[in-house]
């Protein structure tokens, strides 16, 4: 197996080259970033948490009459939620930590969700994922565990 080193989703250069797939990978990851695809839109950010205190309301106000509503619309909440710890992982998106006040400011939201709200240690959660985004959907990829029928689902 090839090299490949891979910084929360993105394809590094290697002194030794990289195969086809991945130098096309890292033109695209430029292109995209040059067009300002990464950048986080502080209108999105309001949408985003708008949507999340809808989920989390609607959830509420139906859990006496409709639980199994109920039920699917907190867990499209705590979907979301998951997302944006998968993003504060990757410091992207709103979670990009110059969009902050300060670091402090950035850490202490991001670890309060992840660590306080979703249960999911960050650390340990990065040291995992990072390997998975290296190693996407192959048998060293450790967030698929080796079973194909979830190489799918991920
Ligand atoms: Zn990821």
């Amino acid at each position: 197996m090839p090299s490949i080193r891979s910084l929360m989703g993105e394809v590094v250069a290697q002194p030794d080259g990289l195969p086809p797939f991945e130098e096309a990978l890292i033109s695209l990851q430029a292109q995209w970033r040059e067009a300002g695809y990464f950048e986080s839109d502080t209108w999105a950010v309001y949408a985003d948490l708008t949507v999340l205190a809808f989920l989390f309301c609607a959830a509420w106000w139906m859990s006496a009459r409709h639980k199994i509503a109920s039920g699917a619309l907190f867990g499209l909440a705590v979907h979301q939620m998951l997302r944006h710890g998968h993003d504060f992982g990757h410091s992207a998106g709103m979670w990009r930590t110059e969009q902050w006040s300060s670091p402090m400011a950035h850490d202490m939201a991001g670890y309060t969700l992840a660590n306080a709200l979703l249960g999911v240690d960050v650390h340990s959660w990065r040291n995992l994922h990072q390997r998975h985004h290296a190693y996407t959907m192959s048998d060293h990829d450790p967030q698929v565990c080796g079973l194909p029928s979830l190489q799918l689902a991920l």
